[in-house]
C-alpha cells in the first residue's frame, strides 16, 4: 500500500505513521526525519538544509525529491511506503505521481491552536528521534528519555517563531495538495484530535 500523509506540522503525521507502520507492514518514510539524520551526521546535504530546517522554511524541490527517490528505491519500500511531510509542494507531488503513485493520500485535520498547543509541548530524544508532550505524552522522568536515559530537548524549528513561519508555510506550499488529491479522488480526511491509537482504528475503518 501506497500512503501519503498530509497535514499541517504538529498534527500527528509522525505519531500515527509510527504506529502505522507496524499495523501496515509498510515502512514510515519522513523527509523531515531523513533531513534530521543528515545535520546530525554533518553530511553534505546536512550542512546545505541546516539553517532551512531550523527557520521553518522549505528545502528546495530537486533536493528533496532526489532524497525520497534514493530512499523508495530501497528494500523495505518495495512494497509500500507511509510518506510523512513529502510531497509539500505541487512539483514534488507531481514528481511522486512519475516515481511511485500515492493510493491513499490522508488528510490529517486539527484545529490551528491545538495544533500550536501540540508544537509547543513538544520535545525529542536526539539519538532515536522518539517524540513526547510535556502534557499529552510525558516521558516517566521529567526532561529525560524513557528508553536511553538522555535529556530530550525542544527542535529548534518548534520554538515560536518558526512554528509561525511553518504554519504560513503550509497554508501557502502545501495546503493546495489537499485540493490536488481530492480532485484525483484519493483524499481521506482523518480528524487527528483524539487519543493515537483511536486516530488509528478510525484510520484502518477508513482504509476498508
Ligand atoms: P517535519 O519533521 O516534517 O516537520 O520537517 C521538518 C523540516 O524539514 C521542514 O520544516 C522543512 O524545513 C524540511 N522538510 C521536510 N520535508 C520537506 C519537504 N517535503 N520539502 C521541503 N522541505 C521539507
Amino acid at each position: 500500500m501506497n500512503l501519503v500523509f498530509l497535514g499541517p506540522p504538529g498534527a500527528g503525521k509522525g505519531t500515527i505513521a509510527s504506529i502505522a507502520k507496524d499495523a501496515f507492514g509498510i515502512p514510515h518514510i519522513s523527509t523531515g526525519d531523513l533531513f534530521r539524520a543528515n545535520i546530525k551526521n554533518e553530511t553534505e546535504l546536512g550542512k546545505l538544509v541546516k539553517g532551512i530546517l531550523a527557520a521553518g522554511n522549505l528545502v528546495p524541490d530537486e533536493v528533496t525529491i532526489k532524497m525520497v527517490e534514493n530512499r523508495l528505491g530501497e528494500a523495505d519500500a518495495l512494497n509500500g511506503y507511509i510518506l510523512d511531510g513529502f510531497p509539500r509542494t505541487v512539483a514534488q507531488a507531481d514528481a511522486l505521481e512519475e516515481m511511485r503513485k500515492p493510493e491513499h493520500v490522508v488528510n490529517f485535520v486539527l484545529d490551528r491552536s491545538e495544533i500550536l498547543k501540540r508544537l509547543s509541548g513538544r520535545r525529542v530524544c536526539k539519538s532515536t528521534g522518539r517524540t513526547y508532550h510535556i502534557i499529552y505524552n510525558p516521558p516517566k522522568e521529567e526532561g529525560i528519555d524513557d528508553e536511553t536515559g538522555e535529556p530530550l530537548i525542544q527542535r529548534d524549528d518548534d520554538k515560536e517563531e518558526a512554528i509561525l513561519n511553518r504554519l504560513d508555510v503550509y497554508e501557502k506550499s502545501t495546503a493546495p495538495l489537499i485540493d490536488y488529491y481530492r480532485k484525483k479522488g484519493i483524499l481521506i480526511d482523518l480528524d487527528c484530535s483524539g487519543k493515537p491509537e483511536d486516530i488509528l482504528e478510525n484510520l484502518k475503518a477508513l482504509l476498508k
